[in-house]
């Protein structure tokens, strides 16, 4: 399948990777929008969360608690935010599932 993500988790493009599991990569977003802005993937490739299933939706909790263990290890102990966007109205612009981890600053209080 011709996905950047899937790319990235073959390890086809290079990223700088804050984590990895045999489920599960994380890696810096290459414009960052947040002193830290770090996406969270499943190498599984899915388009989105409205791809997920009874089944595959478990992969969601991993993926909380990677957030988690890299949020402590970028020292975000004021906050942070875990963002992820689906389709085209949600301004998804890479469609293999992805969670965005912004912090390291006050973010805006606006959501939309
Ligand atoms: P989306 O808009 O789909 O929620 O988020 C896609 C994110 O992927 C964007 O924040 C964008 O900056 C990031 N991105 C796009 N291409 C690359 C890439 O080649 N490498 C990395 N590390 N991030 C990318
Ligand atoms: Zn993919």
């Amino acid at each position: 399948m011709d996905c950047l993500f899937c790319k990235i988790a073959a390890g086809e493009i290079p990223s700088t990777k804050v984590y990895e599991d045999d489920k599960l990569l994380a890696f810096k977003d290459i414009n960052p929008q947040a002193p830290v802005h770090i996406l969270i993937i499943p190498k599984e490739h899915f388009d989105s969360v409205d791809a997920l299933d009874e089944k595959s939706a478990p992969i969601v909790g991993d993926i909380m608690l990677v957030a988690k263990k890299i949020a402590a290890e970028q020292g975000l102990k004021d906050g942070y935010r875990i963002i992820t966007n689906i389709g085209e109205n949600g301004g998804q612009t890479v469609k293999h599932l992805h969670f965005h981890i912004l912090g390291g600053v006050k973010l805006s209080e606006k959501m939309c």
